[in-house]
């Protein structure tokens, strides 16, 4: 044992003593200054802990004056603490006052003082304050001092984890207590208030410090043994087709064979921490690079150790998803990450999910469209700031998510929250009636869908029926292959719920973002414009087949409505009908009730297919604009990334002109056109569509009021005007325009 360890080993010691005895937080915070100070031989020790998300506070000090505890006061990246608090990395010199950045703070009486060591204290990537010790002398602190306080405090981050600071001022309060927020991507708009509920809680480190060494030493060697084992059998029972999974596992294994890992969390115990809180340090200090490493792929290598991590803490506290915590009334879901088998598991009762990671046109998202309730993705570090139970107010309208907020923000979050309800309870009493223009108009308005449970919306919103039926869902959903039977039940209990409404079955739409568990990935370079939707189901017509039979029996006796996702030309969708009527005439000859009725649909989702031969308008019984991934592809922007998902409005003219070409194509060929993508369902699109003479727009139902709302209000011949002047104009986008005659006082059009 190095004398570096023993005293580390000592030191820890009479902290967990200090941290037994039954005293105040401040208390305990003063004896830990103390012993630090006194056991490294320093002058001066003092402990720095966040005020609020910007301000920290001297909290505790041996040495400097005792008069400013709780009065000297520093902002995050101002001052060498500030400094330290900010970039979570150590400094270490011996003319503190020649160092950059450095702020003199007469009121603590630290003039004298040359040589300075600060550290941060922090846990799984979060900063909670700083821990600084100082001397007269002027010498530079060695590496193995350095460690031996990183050590200590990373003790100081599980006591405060703990509560064990609490009760002692603001600055103490104990962490999770601070309101604090994130802003994120929206994924579904909405607001909801709740508690938190933690899809995978967190590992509570109860005793950070060894009481035997040697034992921890054997429980860690044997947590990595069972996390070996673990991981070997991932591995073998992986698919090696699966190259990102494999890779994942590969990264896993090295990580768990490593043996710089290792040593450094048995370094770490031998210094006197337990085994837990050695794989937290070394978690934390995954985390903190992650947050600064920009080469992607250390990053991911990062975010496998933290996983890692993450098992192995499991494995050593015994610590599972089951804690025994009971799930509020009202649970809004924070998670790092979830599929769409996950979230469905929690069935409707789910008020909002928050999501550290995730994306906007991810399975989950859909899922949260469906159940329409607000669905934040990009959260910062929520999971490691969120506990079961806080109170959380989700902003779906800004992407913004409060956690255990202010009163102030309740109460005009309450507020915000009545006057969408009460505006909620004007649209209900236009259910019933149409969604007809001042200039008597008529628009129809049907919903999209995608889960039975959707079903009831049906009559709930007043829609004219399911203008989309995403089928890719129960196949999302699935460890394997749905059977036929299986779906044909399906789609004719959605039949028999939507009785006389029409509902439009899209075909499976797989690729890209929405990737089955059980199909063999590709390793495309750019899934979005890869094999995808219908050039799955004509390459490999074998799932595509059995699904379109399940439809063909569903509908027995019935109207059948079947439409194709992500047609680029006329012979894609020539070829998909033809396998259609194909196995209609299947069923024909095996004797089967067949639909009265079958109408076979396309949608456009490309800009190829808006430029197709008339022959493509004549052949549709109908077309559906999709309009999310129409758009990513005439502005060749991708939907799922945020930067510059928002960039190209879809009020812009270029963009209209697209629509207005469509609509007048479909005008000529007598085919009906509806649109079907996110923007159907803003208000202020949906009028702008429909005066381009747009006839049906299918939209979540939760839109469906608001649209109906502004179309009955708007005469949709003048704003036709108005959007022609705008186009006129030069203007890039009509929104504008639109916007101010719709919400604007104005002389009639003339
Ligand atoms: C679309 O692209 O607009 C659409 C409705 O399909 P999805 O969002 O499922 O790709
Ligand atoms: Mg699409």
């Amino acid at each position: 044992m190095n004398p570096g360890e023993s005293d580390s080993r000592k030191l820890l010691g009479r902290l967990k003593a200090t941290l037994a005895k039954d005293s105040a937080g401040q208390e305990r915070l003063d004896r830990i200054t103390t012993i630090i100070a006194d056991s490294m031989g320093l002058e001066v020790c003092s402990i720095y802990l966040f005020r609020d998300a910007e301000t920290l506070e001297l909290s505790a000090t041996e040495g400097l004056n005792p008069e400013a505890v709780h009065k000297t006061r520093m902002r995050v990246g101002e001052g060498l603490v500030g400094r330290i608090a900010r970039t979570k990395r150590p400094i270490n010199t011996a003319d503190a006052p020649a160092e950059k950045g450095f702020r003199y703070m007469a009121e603590t009486g630290e003039e004298v003082f040359s040589s300075f060591l600060g550290v941060p204290i922090q846990r799984l990537g979060e900063a909670l304050g700083v821990l600084v010790v100082q001397s007269k002398e002027a010498r530079a602190f060695s590496e193995d001092e350095i460690y031996g306080m990183e050590v200590v405090a990373m003790v100081i981050a599980e006591m405060t984890e703990l509560g064990a600071f609490v009760g002692e001022g603001a600055a103490l309060a104990a962490l999770h207590q601070r309101p604090a927020t994130f802003k994120g991507g929206i994924g579904q708009e909405g607001s909801a208030m709740g508690h938190v509920w933690l899809h995978e809680p967190r590992v509570v480190v109860t005793n950070p410090i060894a009481d035997d060494p040697a034992e921890e030493l054997k429980k860690l060697e044997a947590a990595i043994e069972s996390l070996r084992v673990s991981v070997d059998e991932l591995l073998a029972t992986a698919d090696g087709a699966d190259k990102e999974q494999m890779q994942v596992l590969e990264a896993y294994r090295m990580f768990a064979n490593s043996r710089g890992w290792r040593r450094r969390m048995e370094e770490d115990i031998s210094r006197g921490l337990s085994a837990a809180a050695a794989v937290e340090k070394e978690q934390t200090a995954a985390r903190a690079r992650m947050s600064q490493v920009p080469d992607p792929y250390l990053r991911e290598r990062l975010h496998d150790l933290n996983d890692l991590s993450n098992r192995l803490l499991r494995i050593l506290t015994g610590q599972g998803k089951e804690t025994g915590a009971e799930m509020p009334e009202d649970p809004i879901l924070v998670a790092a990450n979830i599929g769409p088998g996950e979230l469905l598991e929690y069935g409707r009762k789910l008020r909002g999910v928050v999501l550290e990671e995730g994306s906007v046109a991810s399975h989950a998202a859909i899922v949260a469209r469906a159940w329409a309730i607000p669905l934040i993705v990009h959260a910062g570090p929520i999971t490691t700031e969120a506990l079961n139970g806080d109170l959380i107010l989700v902003d779906g309208e800004h992407g913004v998510v409060h956690l255990r907020p202010e009163d102030a923000v309740v109460d005009s979050f309450r507020d915000k929250m009545a006057m969408e309800a009460a505006q909620q309870e004007r649209y209900v009493s236009l259910r019933d009636k149409p969604a007809e223009s001042d200039d008597g108009v008529r628009v129809r308005l049907t919903m999209n869908a995608g889960l039975m449970a959707d079903l009831p919306s049906l009559e709930s919103s007043g829609a004219e029926g399911v203008g989309l039926f995403r089928t890719e869902l129960q196949f999302l959903t699935q460890s394997r292959v749905p059977r036929r039977g299986e779906l044909a039940q399906l789609y004719s209990r959605v039949l028999d719920r939507a009785g006389d409404k029409q509902v439009v079955f899209r075909t499976l739409d797989i690729g890209s973002d929405k990737v089955l568990p059980y199909m063999k990935p590709q390793d495309e370079p750019n899934p979005a414009l890869g094999w995808r939707a219908i050039r799955v189901g004509l390459d490999k017509p074998g799932v595509m087949r059995m699904q379109l039979q399940a439809l063909i029996r569903a509908a027995a006796g019935r109207q059948l409505t079947v439409m194709f996702p992500f047609i680029a030309q006329l012979q894609e969708f020539q070829d998909a009908r033809e396998l259609l009527i194909g196995e209609i005439e299947r069923e024909r000859r095996v004797g089967h009730i067949l639909p009265t009725e079958i109408k076979i649909g396309a949608m456009l989702e490309t800009p190829s297919l808006a430029f197709s031969p008339a022959q493509f308008y004549k052949d549709a019984d109908f077309i559906s604009i999709g309009g999310n991934d129409l758009k990513q592809f005439f502005f060749a922007a991708d939907r799922e990334n945020e930067r510059v998902r928002r960039r190209y409005d879809t009020l812009n003219v270029s963009f209209l002109n697209l629509i207005e070409m469509i609509t007048r194509r479909c005008a000529e060929a007598g085919t009906p056109l509806s649109f079907c993508g996110e923007d159907a369902g803003r208000p202020i699109e949906a009028v702008t569509f429909a005066a381009l003479g747009l006839r049906t727009l299918s939209m979540r139902p939760a839109s469906i009021g608001p649209v109906k709302h502004l179309i009955r209000r708007t005469n949709l011949a003048e704003l036709r005007k108005v959007i022609d002047t705008a186009r006129g104009s030069g203007a890039q986008s009509v929104r504008p325009a639109v916007i101010e005659y719709l919400y604007k006082p104005h002389p009639p059009v003339a």
